[in-house]
């Protein structure tokens, strides 16, 4: 082996070993007579050369040794300060997330959690480490989600979970990814409790009319054709009320625009009163037009509803003086069938339609039923 190639221990070993070789020549060397030393000066010499080249090499290793160690330390040195800098970015971008941050094991136990969650329940975070998930007492949605996706083989899932904190419900959108070769997961919560509450809203801005606080039109179109195909299916009876309020041009121009605006919230609440079943809806249908979808109702029932309505417009006697009974009433048209493929619920509106203006044209405060749908 070439002296460059040995290691710096190596060489060393070499060395005392040269120079205790060295030294005991030298010992016997002074034990004889000059003439006599001319061989061992000779190895002494050679010792000599040889512990100076190998001392040179020894250096040399040395030196290259301490390079290395150099740039090793460097790149350590370089690479903690990337670590720091990963470390510092991940607990900033945990810090940002407006939102509950943790880490948690295939056990169910939190491995860490960001200090938004932390805040939240009013721990700090190294309380968490360790603990079950359900510890917080927070409702069973989120443990049931976090152990469903455990189970699933599926990597990454989102859901919309409710989780009570300090006794009050909120709604999470929770994003999760499982790492570490599954057997851990980092899960995000971001509360949309005020998106779900301005989406509640809107909804009821979209199907609610305004005036009477009863479904709108839009809402009636949508329900009439749901309800219809229900009806198909389960073979049942849908029946329709169309009720229009009489004379309530002269009602307006009697007792002003506002008076009547009271009068359709009443006529509206009574309706409402008067149709309470699950499926049952009370629309307002247009102006002073109202609609009842009634689903498994035939028409005796649908009848028994309209009179229920004229009864109590009759005890509520909204005073309507150029009105014939001296109080407010109402017309009603009613249809009703079992709806087929061969039946459509245009032609159950249009005959509801045909039968309320039959009950104007007899004398209005009255209900028609329909005497049957014209195909189409
Ligand atoms: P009929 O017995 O034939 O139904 O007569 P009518 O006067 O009720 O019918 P018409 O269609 O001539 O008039 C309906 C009136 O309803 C017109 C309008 O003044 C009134 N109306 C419609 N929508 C509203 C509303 O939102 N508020 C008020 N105050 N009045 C309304
Ligand atoms: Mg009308
Ligand atoms: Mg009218």
């Amino acid at each position: 082996m070439r002296d460059e190639d040995k290691t710096k221990e190596q060489l060393i070993e070499e060395i005392v070993a040269l120079r205790r070789q060295t030294a005991a020549l030298e010992a016997r060397c002074s034990a004889f007579e000059l003439s006599d030393r001319e061989p061992f000066l000779s190895i002494l010499q050679d010792n000599n050369t040889s512990i100076t080249q190998k001392q040179g090499a020894t250096t040399e290793a040395l030196f290259n040794l301490n390079e290395r160690l150099l740039a090793d330390a460097t790149r350590l040195a370089k690479a903690g300060e990337t670590l720091r800098v990963a470390k510092d970015q991940l607990e900033s971008v945990l810090a940002a997330v407006p939102g509950m941050v943790s880490w948690i094991s295939a056990d169910l136990h939190y491995l860490g959690v960001n200090d938004h969650l932390a805040e939240l329940f009013g721990l700090s975070p190294d309380e968490f480490i360790g603990k079950d998930i359900g510890f917080l007492g927070a409702g069973s949605d989120f443990n049931n989600f976090v152990e469903d996706f455990f189970k699933s083989p599926v990597r990454d899932r989102f859901g919309e979970i409710v989780s009570s904190i300090d006794g009050t419900s909120r709604h999470y959108l929770i994003v999760a990814q499982k790492y570490n070769r599954d057997r851990a997961a980092f899960i995000v919560g971001i509360d949309i409790t005020k998106r779900q509450q301005t989406l509640a809203v809107l909804q009821r801005l979209a199907t609610f009319d305004g005036l009477t606080q009863i479904a709108n039109r839009r809402c009636f179109d949508e329900t009439l054709e749901r309800e219809w195909r229900r009806m198909m299916r389960e073979e049942e009876p849908l029946s329709l009320i169309l009720c229009d309020i009489d004379r309530f041009k002269t009602y307006n121009d009697t007792y002003g625009h506002q008076a009547g605006d009271d009068c359709l919230q009443k006529v509206a609440a009574a309706m409402a009163e008067a149709a309470q079943r699950p499926g049952d809806l009370v629309a307002r249908y247009g102006g002073e037009e109202f609609a009842l979808i009634l689903p498994s109702t035939p028409s005796y029932g649908a009848v028994t509803v309209a009179k229920n309505i004229r009864k109590s417009l009759k005890g509520l006697k909204i005073p309507h003086e150029q009105s014939r009974t001296g109080y407010v009433t109402v017309s009603f048209g009613i249809s009703s069938l079992i709806p087929t493929i061969r039946s459509s619920f245009t032609g159950l509106l249009e005959s509801a339609d045909r039968a309320l203006y039959q009950a104007k044209q007899e004398g209005r405060d009255r209900i028609v039923v329909s005497s049957g749908l014209k195909p189409g």
